[in-house]
């Protein structure tokens, strides 16, 4: 599997592109993006790594993902 490079938002996006998912790492989430460790960014779905989180955390984007560890 081919790792591809990822980018860190440094802001929310107004829409996630199409066929793109939001997706967070494990910290608990910050109103800034990068604030104590906490990070989103924009990937191509994975079920295998990627579940839907339920954190309420940018309602407006609608669902968004986690990390599965
Ligand atoms: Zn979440």
């Amino acid at each position: 599997m081919t790792e591809k490079r990822m980018d860190y938002l440094s802001r929310l996006p107004t829409v996630v592109p199409a066929g793109q998912v939001l997706v967070h790492n494990h910290v608990r989430p910050t109103r800034r993006l990068g604030f104590r460790g906490f990070r989103a960014w924009l990937a191509d779905p994975d079920p295998a790594r990627l579940i839907v989180c339920e954190c309420a955390w940018a309602p407006k984007l609608g669902e968004h993902y986690r990390v599965n560890r």
